[in-house]
Protein backbone atom coordinates (compact mmCIF):
# COMPACT_ATOMS: atom_id res chain seq x y z
CA UNK A 1 0.00 0.00 0.00
CA UNK A 2 1.54 3.74 -0.89
CA UNK A 3 0.55 5.98 1.81
CA UNK A 4 0.21 8.53 -1.10
CA UNK A 5 -2.66 6.97 -2.35
CA UNK A 6 -5.26 5.52 0.68
CA UNK A 7 -6.86 7.29 3.56
CA UNK A 8 -5.11 6.67 6.41
CA UNK A 9 -5.30 10.56 8.19
CA UNK A 10 -3.27 10.46 11.59
CA UNK A 11 -3.90 13.33 14.15
CA UNK A 12 -1.80 14.84 16.62
CA UNK A 13 -3.97 15.56 18.75
CA UNK A 14 -6.17 13.22 20.87
CA UNK A 15 -9.57 13.60 20.71
CA UNK A 16 -11.89 14.64 23.60
CA UNK A 17 -14.10 11.70 23.35
CA UNK A 18 -11.98 9.15 23.84
CA UNK A 19 -11.73 7.75 27.31
CA UNK A 20 -9.21 4.75 27.15
CA UNK A 21 -5.89 4.01 25.00
CA UNK A 22 -7.64 1.98 22.35
CA UNK A 23 -10.22 4.33 21.21
CA UNK A 24 -7.74 7.45 21.73
CA UNK A 25 -5.18 5.64 19.29
CA UNK A 26 -7.78 4.09 16.58
CA UNK A 27 -8.88 7.85 16.21
CA UNK A 28 -5.37 8.71 16.50
CA UNK A 29 -4.07 6.15 13.99
CA UNK A 30 -7.09 6.28 11.28
CA UNK A 31 -8.47 3.38 12.11
CA UNK A 32 -12.32 4.90 11.75
CA UNK A 33 -14.51 7.23 11.35
CA UNK A 34 -17.56 8.18 13.78
CA UNK A 35 -20.75 7.99 12.24
CA UNK A 36 -22.97 8.05 14.74
CA UNK A 37 -23.15 7.45 18.93
CA UNK A 38 -21.36 3.64 18.90
CA UNK A 39 -21.56 3.51 14.97
CA UNK A 40 -18.04 3.26 13.15
CA UNK A 41 -16.89 3.71 9.79
CA UNK A 42 -13.71 0.93 9.59
CA UNK A 43 -11.38 3.23 7.46
CA UNK A 44 -8.44 0.95 5.55
CA UNK A 45 -5.93 0.65 8.34
CA UNK A 46 -8.67 -0.37 10.90
CA UNK A 47 -10.24 -3.31 8.56
CA UNK A 48 -6.75 -4.51 7.68
CA UNK A 49 -6.36 -5.09 11.11
CA UNK A 50 -9.71 -6.69 11.52
CA UNK A 51 -9.07 -9.09 8.91
CA UNK A 52 -5.92 -10.40 10.34
CA UNK A 53 -7.88 -11.28 13.30
CA UNK A 54 -10.66 -12.63 11.03
CA UNK A 55 -8.25 -14.69 9.01
CA UNK A 56 -6.77 -16.45 12.48
CA UNK A 57 -10.36 -17.10 13.38
CA UNK A 58 -11.50 -18.71 10.43
CA UNK A 59 -8.14 -20.85 9.85
CA UNK A 60 -8.44 -22.29 13.58
CA UNK A 61 -12.45 -22.71 13.02
CA UNK A 62 -12.18 -24.64 9.99
CA UNK A 63 -8.88 -26.62 11.51
CA UNK A 64 -11.63 -27.31 14.51
CA UNK A 65 -14.20 -29.05 12.39
CA UNK A 66 -16.58 -25.88 12.05
CA UNK A 67 -17.96 -25.05 8.39
CA UNK A 68 -18.47 -21.33 7.52
CA UNK A 69 -22.06 -19.92 6.90
CA UNK A 70 -23.60 -16.36 6.76
CA UNK A 71 -26.56 -15.34 8.46
CA UNK A 72 -28.95 -11.98 8.05
CA UNK A 73 -28.63 -9.29 10.57
CA UNK A 74 -32.47 -8.30 9.95
CA UNK A 75 -34.50 -11.21 12.23
CA UNK A 76 -38.16 -11.55 12.01
CA UNK A 77 -39.51 -10.99 15.51
CA UNK A 78 -41.53 -13.98 15.63
CA UNK A 79 -38.37 -16.49 15.73
CA UNK A 80 -37.95 -14.80 18.84
CA UNK A 81 -40.96 -14.91 20.45
CA UNK A 82 -40.58 -18.72 19.98
CA UNK A 83 -37.59 -18.92 22.01
CA UNK A 84 -38.56 -16.29 24.33
CA UNK A 85 -36.19 -14.04 24.51
CA UNK A 86 -38.30 -11.21 22.17
CA UNK A 87 -39.58 -9.97 25.74
CA UNK A 88 -36.53 -11.39 27.89
CA UNK A 89 -33.85 -9.73 26.01
CA UNK A 90 -34.57 -5.58 26.99
CA UNK A 91 -33.82 -2.79 25.09
CA UNK A 92 -30.45 -3.63 23.64
CA UNK A 93 -32.88 -5.42 21.24
CA UNK A 94 -33.56 -3.04 18.26
CA UNK A 95 -36.91 -3.92 16.81
CA UNK A 96 -39.10 -2.40 13.84
CA UNK A 97 -41.18 -2.78 11.74
CA UNK A 98 -40.94 -3.49 7.92
CA UNK A 99 -43.32 -2.00 5.38
CA UNK A 100 -46.37 -4.78 6.17
CA UNK A 101 -45.88 -4.10 9.50
CA UNK A 102 -43.91 -7.46 10.71
CA UNK A 103 -42.07 -6.93 13.45
CA UNK A 104 -38.47 -7.57 13.02
CA UNK A 105 -35.40 -7.25 14.77
CA UNK A 106 -31.26 -6.66 14.32
CA UNK A 107 -29.44 -9.61 14.96
CA UNK A 108 -27.12 -9.12 18.40
CA UNK A 109 -26.96 -12.74 18.00
CA UNK A 110 -28.29 -15.39 16.32
CA UNK A 111 -29.24 -18.78 18.63
CA UNK A 112 -32.81 -18.54 16.66
CA UNK A 113 -31.88 -18.44 13.17
CA UNK A 114 -29.33 -21.04 13.41
CA UNK A 115 -31.93 -23.08 15.39
CA UNK A 116 -34.26 -22.39 12.81
CA UNK A 117 -31.84 -23.97 9.79
CA UNK A 118 -31.20 -26.69 11.79
CA UNK A 119 -34.43 -28.11 12.38
CA UNK A 120 -36.02 -27.55 8.82
CA UNK A 121 -32.35 -29.00 7.71
CA UNK A 122 -31.59 -31.68 9.82
CA UNK A 123 -33.34 -34.62 10.97
CA UNK A 124 -31.26 -37.74 11.93
CA UNK A 125 -28.85 -38.62 14.27
CA UNK A 126 -26.67 -39.47 11.71
CA UNK A 127 -26.14 -35.77 10.42
CA UNK A 128 -24.25 -34.92 13.81
CA UNK A 129 -22.44 -33.46 14.98
CA UNK A 130 -21.99 -30.44 13.26
CA UNK A 131 -20.79 -27.06 13.88
CA UNK A 132 -21.84 -23.98 11.93
CA UNK A 133 -20.09 -20.14 12.28
CA UNK A 134 -19.99 -16.66 10.64
CA UNK A 135 -18.02 -13.51 10.86
CA UNK A 136 -20.77 -11.08 10.93
CA UNK A 137 -21.55 -7.52 11.66
CA UNK A 138 -24.24 -7.36 14.80
CA UNK A 139 -26.01 -4.47 16.84
CA UNK A 140 -26.57 -4.27 19.92
CA UNK A 141 -28.51 -0.99 21.36
CA UNK A 142 -26.05 -0.43 24.52
CA UNK A 143 -27.56 2.53 26.66
CA UNK A 144 -23.59 3.85 26.90
CA UNK A 145 -21.81 3.09 23.99
CA UNK A 146 -18.50 4.22 24.60
CA UNK A 147 -14.72 2.92 24.28
CA UNK A 148 -14.26 3.37 20.39
CA UNK A 149 -14.70 -0.54 19.32
CA UNK A 150 -14.56 -1.78 22.90
CA UNK A 151 -17.87 -1.26 23.39
CA UNK A 152 -19.99 0.15 20.24
CA UNK A 153 -23.54 -0.50 19.22
CA UNK A 154 -22.27 -2.25 16.13
CA UNK A 155 -19.41 -4.68 15.80
CA UNK A 156 -18.04 -7.43 14.21
CA UNK A 157 -18.28 -11.03 15.84
CA UNK A 158 -17.64 -14.52 14.98
CA UNK A 159 -20.50 -16.85 16.51
CA UNK A 160 -20.61 -20.37 16.37
CA UNK A 161 -23.50 -22.65 16.82
CA UNK A 162 -22.91 -26.72 17.50
CA UNK A 163 -25.39 -29.56 17.49
CA UNK A 164 -25.07 -32.62 19.10
CA UNK A 165 -26.96 -35.90 19.95
CA UNK A 166 -26.27 -35.99 23.50
CA UNK A 167 -24.52 -33.91 26.35
CA UNK A 168 -21.57 -35.64 26.15
CA UNK A 169 -20.97 -35.72 22.73
CA UNK A 170 -21.75 -31.63 23.55
CA UNK A 171 -18.84 -31.43 25.44
CA UNK A 172 -16.53 -32.70 23.20
CA UNK A 173 -17.97 -30.28 20.86
CA UNK A 174 -17.35 -27.87 23.81
CA UNK A 175 -13.86 -29.17 23.90
CA UNK A 176 -13.23 -28.57 20.46
CA UNK A 177 -13.83 -25.26 20.42
CA UNK A 178 -11.88 -24.25 23.68
CA UNK A 179 -8.82 -25.45 21.87
CA UNK A 180 -9.62 -23.62 19.31
CA UNK A 181 -10.10 -20.31 21.01
CA UNK A 182 -6.50 -21.03 22.95
CA UNK A 183 -4.49 -21.46 19.45
CA UNK A 184 -6.38 -18.41 17.92
CA UNK A 185 -5.95 -15.78 20.97
CA UNK A 186 -1.72 -17.51 20.89
CA UNK A 187 -1.61 -17.31 17.51
CA UNK A 188 -2.95 -13.49 17.62
CA UNK A 189 0.68 -12.95 20.10
CA UNK A 190 -1.80 -12.02 22.85
CA UNK A 191 -1.43 -12.64 26.94
CA UNK A 192 -4.53 -14.06 27.87
CA UNK A 193 -5.94 -16.50 30.52
CA UNK A 194 -9.16 -18.44 29.57
CA UNK A 195 -11.69 -18.37 32.53
CA UNK A 196 -14.42 -20.01 34.56
CA UNK A 197 -17.39 -17.68 34.06
CA UNK A 198 -21.27 -16.94 35.31
CA UNK A 199 -23.24 -18.09 32.52
CA UNK A 200 -25.41 -14.80 32.98
CA UNK A 201 -28.21 -14.27 30.37
CA UNK A 202 -27.84 -16.90 28.06
CA UNK A 203 -28.86 -19.11 30.67
CA UNK A 204 -25.60 -21.61 29.67
CA UNK A 205 -24.82 -24.66 31.84
CA UNK A 206 -21.25 -24.26 31.73
CA UNK A 207 -19.17 -21.19 29.95
CA UNK A 208 -15.41 -19.96 29.93
CA UNK A 209 -13.92 -16.58 29.24
CA UNK A 210 -11.02 -15.79 26.99
CA UNK A 211 -9.67 -12.47 28.84
CA UNK A 212 -6.71 -10.47 27.18
CA UNK A 213 -4.94 -9.83 30.22
CA UNK A 214 -4.32 -5.39 30.19
CA UNK A 215 -4.59 -2.89 32.62
CA UNK A 216 -7.79 -0.97 31.50
CA UNK A 217 -9.79 -3.86 31.24
CA UNK A 218 -13.29 -3.58 32.69
CA UNK A 219 -13.22 -7.48 34.21
CA UNK A 220 -11.06 -8.82 37.05
CA UNK A 221 -9.97 -12.18 36.68
CA UNK A 222 -8.61 -14.16 40.14
CA UNK A 223 -5.72 -16.36 38.87
CA UNK A 224 -3.58 -19.00 40.61
CA UNK A 225 0.28 -18.74 40.25
CA UNK A 226 0.90 -22.67 40.87
CA UNK A 227 -1.94 -24.03 38.73
CA UNK A 228 -4.03 -23.12 35.43
CA UNK A 229 -6.98 -22.34 37.96
CA UNK A 230 -7.95 -18.66 36.51
CA UNK A 231 -11.78 -17.67 36.92
CA UNK A 232 -13.90 -14.37 36.72
CA UNK A 233 -14.20 -13.00 40.19
CA UNK A 234 -17.80 -12.75 39.58
CA UNK A 235 -17.86 -16.64 39.36
CA UNK A 236 -14.35 -17.80 41.61
CA UNK A 237 -15.27 -20.52 44.22
CA UNK A 238 -13.83 -19.77 47.47
CA UNK A 239 -12.59 -22.74 49.34
CA UNK A 240 -13.01 -22.25 52.92
CA UNK A 241 -9.71 -22.44 55.47
CA UNK A 242 -10.37 -25.91 57.92
CA UNK A 243 -11.88 -24.34 61.00
CA UNK A 244 -11.01 -26.85 63.63
CA UNK A 245 -11.59 -24.36 66.73
CA UNK A 246 -14.30 -25.50 69.01
CA UNK A 247 -15.50 -22.44 71.06
CA UNK A 248 -18.68 -23.34 73.38
CA UNK A 249 -21.91 -20.80 72.59
CA UNK A 250 -21.97 -17.68 74.96
CA UNK A 251 -24.61 -16.08 75.83
CA UNK A 252 -25.98 -13.29 73.44
CA UNK A 253 -25.20 -9.96 74.79
CA UNK A 254 -25.74 -6.73 73.82
CA UNK A 255 -22.97 -3.96 73.90
CA UNK A 256 -22.85 -0.11 73.86
CA UNK A 257 -20.81 1.42 71.07
CA UNK A 258 -21.76 5.40 70.75
CA UNK A 259 -21.45 6.85 67.67
CA UNK A 260 -19.73 3.88 65.83
CA UNK A 261 -20.68 3.15 62.85
CA UNK A 262 -18.19 1.72 60.61
CA UNK A 263 -16.69 -1.31 60.96
CA UNK A 264 -13.42 0.10 61.26
CA UNK A 265 -14.58 2.63 64.65
CA UNK A 266 -16.55 -0.76 66.07
CA UNK A 267 -13.39 -2.96 66.04
CA UNK A 268 -11.18 -0.26 67.17
CA UNK A 269 -13.75 0.48 69.67
CA UNK A 270 -14.61 -3.19 70.90
CA UNK A 271 -10.64 -3.94 70.33
CA UNK A 272 -11.90 -6.80 68.04
CA UNK A 273 -10.71 -7.70 64.58
CA UNK A 274 -13.02 -7.26 61.79
CA UNK A 275 -12.82 -11.07 61.28
CA UNK A 276 -14.82 -11.18 64.42
CA UNK A 277 -17.94 -8.64 63.26
CA UNK A 278 -20.29 -9.94 60.77
CA UNK A 279 -22.08 -6.61 58.14
CA UNK A 280 -25.54 -6.84 57.78
CA UNK A 281 -26.46 -5.57 53.93
CA UNK A 282 -29.85 -5.25 52.78
CA UNK A 283 -30.32 -5.97 48.71
CA UNK A 284 -33.58 -5.82 46.65
CA UNK A 285 -33.94 -8.25 44.98
CA UNK A 286 -36.47 -8.04 42.34
CA UNK A 287 -38.23 -5.75 44.42
CA UNK A 288 -38.43 -7.93 47.61
CA UNK A 289 -35.43 -6.88 50.77
CA UNK A 290 -33.32 -9.84 51.61
CA UNK A 291 -30.52 -9.21 54.40
CA UNK A 292 -27.27 -10.58 52.82
CA UNK A 293 -24.48 -11.48 56.41
CA UNK A 294 -20.53 -11.68 55.70
CA UNK A 295 -17.80 -10.92 57.55
CA UNK A 296 -16.66 -7.32 58.61
CA UNK A 297 -13.90 -7.48 56.19
CA UNK A 298 -15.31 -9.28 52.83
CA UNK A 299 -17.21 -7.85 50.06
CA UNK A 300 -20.61 -9.85 49.12
CA UNK A 301 -20.44 -10.66 45.20
CA UNK A 302 -24.19 -9.81 43.50
CA UNK A 303 -23.71 -12.27 41.06
CA UNK A 304 -23.40 -14.88 43.42
CA UNK A 305 -26.33 -13.70 45.60
CA UNK A 306 -27.96 -13.01 42.11
CA UNK A 307 -27.73 -16.78 41.07
CA UNK A 308 -28.66 -18.09 45.61
CA UNK A 309 -32.02 -16.34 44.36
CA UNK A 310 -32.54 -17.09 40.95
CA UNK A 311 -33.41 -13.07 40.76
CA UNK A 312 -33.05 -11.11 37.44
CA UNK A 313 -31.67 -8.11 39.31
CA UNK A 314 -30.42 -7.66 42.67
CA UNK A 315 -29.60 -3.94 43.66
CA UNK A 316 -27.62 -3.33 47.69
CA UNK A 317 -29.77 -0.49 48.87
CA UNK A 318 -28.66 3.33 50.72
CA UNK A 319 -28.79 3.60 54.30
CA UNK A 320 -31.82 6.00 53.92
CA UNK A 321 -34.10 2.61 52.24
CA UNK A 322 -32.43 0.75 54.96
CA UNK A 323 -34.03 2.66 57.60
CA UNK A 324 -37.42 2.88 55.41
CA UNK A 325 -38.02 -0.55 55.44
CA UNK A 326 -36.17 -1.77 59.11
CA UNK A 327 -36.63 1.22 60.94
CA UNK A 328 -32.84 0.63 62.24
CA UNK A 329 -30.34 4.01 61.69
CA UNK A 330 -27.28 3.72 60.14
CA UNK A 331 -24.44 1.47 60.64
CA UNK A 332 -26.53 -0.65 63.84
CA UNK A 333 -28.45 -3.42 61.58
CA UNK A 334 -28.07 -6.44 62.65
CA UNK A 335 -29.73 -10.16 62.21
CA UNK A 336 -31.22 -10.81 65.62
CA UNK A 337 -35.10 -9.78 65.46
CA UNK A 338 -34.89 -8.78 61.91
CA UNK A 339 -37.90 -9.40 60.02
CA UNK A 340 -37.13 -9.87 56.11
CA UNK A 341 -35.48 -12.62 54.71
CA UNK A 342 -31.82 -13.53 55.86
CA UNK A 343 -28.93 -15.42 53.77
CA UNK A 344 -25.62 -15.68 55.01
CA UNK A 345 -22.22 -16.24 53.58
CA UNK A 346 -20.65 -19.71 54.35
CA UNK A 347 -17.93 -18.37 56.29
CA UNK A 348 -20.30 -16.54 58.57
CA UNK A 349 -21.85 -20.37 59.35
CA UNK A 350 -18.63 -21.69 60.95
CA UNK A 351 -18.29 -18.39 62.80
CA UNK A 352 -18.93 -18.40 66.82
CA UNK A 353 -19.91 -15.64 69.36
CA UNK A 354 -19.35 -12.48 66.59
CA UNK A 355 -20.24 -9.41 66.94
CA UNK A 356 -23.41 -7.57 64.54
CA UNK A 357 -25.18 -4.30 64.54
CA UNK A 358 -27.91 -4.10 67.57
CA UNK A 359 -30.60 -2.61 65.83
CA UNK A 360 -30.91 0.37 67.53
CA UNK A 361 -28.85 3.68 68.09
CA UNK A 362 -25.79 3.23 69.69
CA UNK A 363 -25.54 -0.62 70.12
CA UNK A 364 -24.04 -4.01 68.89
CA UNK A 365 -24.63 -7.29 70.10
CA UNK A 366 -21.62 -9.80 70.67
CA UNK A 367 -21.91 -13.29 70.72
CA UNK A 368 -24.17 -14.09 67.85
CA UNK A 369 -24.35 -16.92 66.53
CA UNK A 370 -26.59 -18.17 63.09
CA UNK A 371 -29.74 -20.14 63.64
CA UNK A 372 -29.40 -19.66 67.36
CA UNK A 373 -30.17 -16.58 67.89
CA UNK A 374 -31.54 -15.70 63.95
CA UNK A 375 -33.44 -17.37 61.46
CA UNK A 376 -30.95 -18.56 58.06
CA UNK A 377 -33.25 -18.96 55.32
CA UNK A 378 -29.71 -19.71 53.23
CA UNK A 379 -26.04 -20.27 53.24
CA UNK A 380 -23.47 -19.83 50.13
CA UNK A 381 -20.53 -18.57 48.72
CA UNK A 382 -21.96 -15.48 48.63
CA UNK A 383 -18.43 -12.66 48.94
CA UNK A 384 -15.76 -12.03 46.79
CA UNK A 385 -12.86 -14.16 46.32
CA UNK A 386 -9.39 -11.92 47.50
CA UNK A 387 -5.79 -12.96 46.94
CA UNK A 388 -5.67 -13.98 50.59
CA UNK A 389 -8.29 -16.88 50.04
CA UNK A 390 -6.17 -20.03 48.88
CA UNK A 391 -6.96 -21.25 45.23
CA UNK A 392 -10.18 -23.56 44.94
CA UNK A 393 -8.15 -25.77 42.72
CA UNK A 394 -4.54 -26.54 44.69
CA UNK A 395 -4.59 -24.39 47.72
CA UNK A 396 -1.79 -22.03 45.83
CA UNK A 397 -1.43 -18.47 46.46
CA UNK A 398 -4.00 -16.44 44.18
CA UNK A 399 -3.83 -13.02 42.13
CA UNK A 400 -5.64 -10.94 40.68
CA UNK A 401 -6.26 -8.70 37.52
CA UNK A 402 -7.80 -7.06 35.25
CA UNK A 403 -8.98 -8.53 31.52
CA UNK A 404 -10.97 -7.28 28.64
CA UNK A 405 -13.31 -9.96 27.58
CA UNK A 406 -12.70 -10.74 23.92
CA UNK A 407 -13.75 -14.64 23.64
CA UNK A 408 -16.90 -16.56 25.09
CA UNK A 409 -17.64 -20.11 24.88
CA UNK A 410 -21.00 -21.49 26.23
CA UNK A 411 -22.47 -25.13 26.94
CA UNK A 412 -25.82 -24.37 26.40
CA UNK A 413 -27.56 -27.58 26.31
CA UNK A 414 -31.76 -28.07 25.19
CA UNK A 415 -32.85 -24.71 25.90
CA UNK A 416 -33.37 -23.10 22.59
CA UNK A 417 -33.67 -26.52 20.73
CA UNK A 418 -36.48 -27.27 23.19
CA UNK A 419 -38.51 -23.82 23.16
CA UNK A 420 -38.10 -23.46 19.27
CA UNK A 421 -39.02 -27.78 18.90
CA UNK A 422 -35.91 -28.69 17.46
CA UNK A 423 -35.43 -32.28 17.44
CA UNK A 424 -34.08 -34.92 15.69
CA UNK A 425 -34.39 -38.86 15.32
CA UNK A 426 -31.79 -41.20 17.31
CA UNK A 427 -30.90 -44.32 16.55
CA UNK A 428 -33.65 -45.87 18.23
CA UNK A 429 -36.51 -43.90 16.45
CA UNK A 430 -36.94 -41.37 18.87
CA UNK A 431 -37.61 -37.69 18.86
CA UNK A 432 -34.67 -35.77 20.49
CA UNK A 433 -33.79 -31.53 21.18
CA UNK A 434 -30.44 -30.87 19.70
CA UNK A 435 -27.92 -30.47 22.32
CA UNK A 436 -26.40 -27.33 21.54
CA UNK A 437 -23.04 -24.78 22.37
CA UNK A 438 -22.28 -21.28 20.99
CA UNK A 439 -19.27 -19.54 20.62
CA UNK A 440 -18.50 -15.91 20.36
CA UNK A 441 -15.06 -13.87 19.51
CA UNK A 442 -15.65 -10.07 19.18
CA UNK A 443 -13.31 -9.57 16.49
CA UNK A 444 -13.62 -5.76 16.71
CA UNK A 445 -12.82 -5.77 20.73
CA UNK A 446 -9.80 -8.07 20.04
CA UNK A 447 -7.77 -5.34 17.75
CA UNK A 448 -9.14 -3.02 20.47
CA UNK A 449 -7.64 -5.57 23.31
CA UNK A 450 -4.70 -5.97 21.41
CA UNK A 451 -3.53 -2.35 21.77
CA UNK A 452 -4.95 -2.17 25.17
CA UNK A 453 -2.39 -4.94 25.99
CA UNK A 454 0.11 -3.08 23.43
CA UNK A 455 1.15 0.39 23.24
CA UNK A 456 3.82 2.85 24.63
CA UNK A 457 3.58 6.98 24.34
CA UNK A 458 4.32 6.96 20.84
CA UNK A 459 1.52 5.12 19.75
CA UNK A 460 0.33 1.16 18.87
CA UNK A 461 3.00 -2.03 19.12
CA UNK A 462 1.00 -4.10 16.73
CA UNK A 463 2.03 -8.04 17.62
CA UNK A 464 3.04 -8.84 14.47
CA UNK A 465 0.10 -11.26 13.45
CA UNK A 466 -2.48 -8.77 14.12
CA UNK A 467 -0.60 -5.75 12.26
CA UNK A 468 -2.41 -4.07 9.21
CA UNK A 469 1.63 -3.54 7.65
CA UNK A 470 4.34 -5.66 9.09
CA UNK A 471 6.64 -3.37 7.69
CA UNK A 472 7.20 0.54 6.92
CA UNK A 473 9.19 1.46 4.26
CA UNK A 474 10.12 5.42 4.54
CA UNK A 475 11.03 7.46 1.71
CA UNK A 476 13.16 10.39 2.83
CA UNK A 477 14.02 11.53 -0.19
CA UNK A 478 11.46 11.89 -2.79
CA UNK A 479 13.19 14.09 -5.17
CA UNK A 480 16.54 11.80 -4.79
CA UNK A 481 16.67 9.78 -7.63
CA UNK A 482 18.91 7.07 -5.82
CA UNK A 483 16.74 7.15 -2.80
CA UNK A 484 13.53 6.68 -4.18
CA UNK A 485 15.00 3.78 -6.61
CA UNK A 486 16.23 2.15 -3.29
CA UNK A 487 12.70 2.95 -1.47
CA UNK A 488 10.58 1.61 -4.13
CA UNK A 489 12.61 -1.36 -4.91
CA UNK A 490 12.14 -2.43 -1.38
CA UNK A 491 8.71 -1.70 -1.48
CA UNK A 492 8.10 -4.38 -3.99
CA UNK A 493 10.48 -6.98 -3.11
CA UNK A 494 9.13 -7.27 -0.18
CA UNK A 495 5.73 -7.51 -1.45
CA UNK A 496 6.91 -10.42 -4.02
CA UNK A 497 7.94 -12.08 -0.35
CA UNK A 498 4.55 -11.79 0.93
CA UNK A 499 5.05 -9.17 3.67
CA UNK A 500 2.37 -6.75 4.12
CA UNK A 501 4.10 -3.28 3.45
CA UNK A 502 3.25 0.48 3.56
CA UNK A 503 5.18 2.79 1.66
CA UNK A 504 5.58 5.98 2.83
CA UNK A 505 5.79 8.43 -0.05
CA UNK A 506 4.36 11.46 1.17
CA UNK A 507 5.55 14.70 0.56
CA UNK A 508 6.02 14.83 4.52
CA UNK A 509 8.89 16.44 6.67
CA UNK A 510 11.06 13.14 8.04
CA UNK A 511 9.69 13.69 11.51
CA UNK A 512 6.31 13.38 10.95
CA UNK A 513 7.22 10.37 9.03
CA UNK A 514 8.61 8.87 11.76
CA UNK A 515 5.81 9.99 14.57
CA UNK A 516 3.34 8.20 12.17
CA UNK A 517 4.80 4.88 12.03
CA UNK A 518 5.41 4.88 15.90
CA UNK A 519 1.83 5.59 15.96
CA UNK A 520 0.62 2.96 13.70
CA UNK A 521 2.33 0.18 15.27
CA UNK A 522 3.98 -1.09 12.54
CA UNK A 523 6.35 -3.65 14.24
CA UNK A 524 8.99 -3.13 11.61
CA UNK A 525 10.86 0.38 10.19
CA UNK A 526 13.21 0.49 7.24
CA UNK A 527 13.80 3.75 6.99
CA UNK A 528 15.67 5.08 3.25
CA UNK A 529 17.47 8.43 3.78
CA UNK A 530 20.60 10.29 3.91
CA UNK A 531 22.44 7.26 4.95
CA UNK A 532 21.79 5.82 1.44
CA UNK A 533 23.61 8.64 -0.03
CA UNK A 534 26.55 8.57 2.27
CA UNK A 535 27.41 5.36 3.35
CA UNK A 536 25.50 3.07 1.41
CA UNK A 537 23.34 2.06 4.09
CA UNK A 538 19.58 1.98 5.42
CA UNK A 539 18.39 1.70 8.88
CA UNK A 540 15.84 -1.23 10.33
CA UNK A 541 14.46 -0.68 13.70
CA UNK A 542 12.28 -2.73 15.82
CA UNK A 543 9.35 -0.92 17.19
CA UNK A 544 8.82 -2.93 19.79
CA UNK A 545 12.06 -2.80 21.67
CA UNK A 546 13.48 0.22 19.82
CA UNK A 547 16.44 -1.43 18.69
CA UNK A 548 17.94 -0.38 14.93
CA UNK A 549 20.48 -1.77 12.69
CA UNK A 550 22.04 -0.30 9.69
CA UNK A 551 22.20 -3.10 6.75
CA UNK A 552 22.44 -2.97 2.86
CA UNK A 553 19.41 -2.29 0.34
CA UNK A 554 20.79 -6.09 -0.75
CA UNK A 555 20.09 -7.31 2.71
CA UNK A 556 16.87 -5.91 4.00
CA UNK A 557 14.76 -8.53 2.71
CA UNK A 558 16.56 -11.44 4.45
CA UNK A 559 17.00 -9.44 7.77
CA UNK A 560 13.11 -8.15 7.90
CA UNK A 561 12.31 -12.08 6.65
CA UNK A 562 13.97 -13.87 9.72
CA UNK A 563 12.62 -10.96 12.22
CA UNK A 564 8.86 -12.26 11.14
CA UNK A 565 9.65 -15.71 11.54
CA UNK A 566 10.65 -15.20 14.92
CA UNK A 567 7.24 -12.90 15.76
CA UNK A 568 5.25 -15.17 13.89
CA UNK A 569 3.03 -18.24 15.26
ZN1 LIG B 1 -3.99 -23.35 41.97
Amino acid sequence: MRYSETLLPTLKETPAEAEIVSHRLMLRAGFMHKLTSGIYSYLPYGLAAIRKVENIVREEMNRAGAHELLMPSVQPADLWKESGRYEKYGPELLRFRDRHDRESCLGPTHEEVITDIIRKMLHSYRDLPINLYQIQTKFRDEIRPRFGLMRGREFIMKDAYSFDVSDSAAEISYRRMYEAYRRIFTRCGLEFRAVQADSGAIGGSFSHEFMVLAETGEDTVVFCRECEYAANIEKAVIRLKENNQVEPLAELEKVETPGKRKVDAVCEFLQISPDQLVKTLVFIADSVPVGVLVRGDREVEEVKLKNLLGAADVEMIDDKQVYDITGVPTGYLGPVGLTIKIVVDQEVESMVNFYVGGNEKNYHMKNVNAIRDFEVSAVADLRQITTTDPCPECGGKLELTEGIEVGHVFKLGTGYSESMQATFQDENGQEKPFVMGCYGIGVSRVVAAAIEQNHDDNGIIFPVPLAPYTVIVLNLGLKDKKITEAAERLYSELQSQGVDVLLDDRDERPGSKFKDADLLGVPFRVTVGKSLTNSGLVEVRDRKSGATEEVTPDQVVAVLLSKIAVEQI
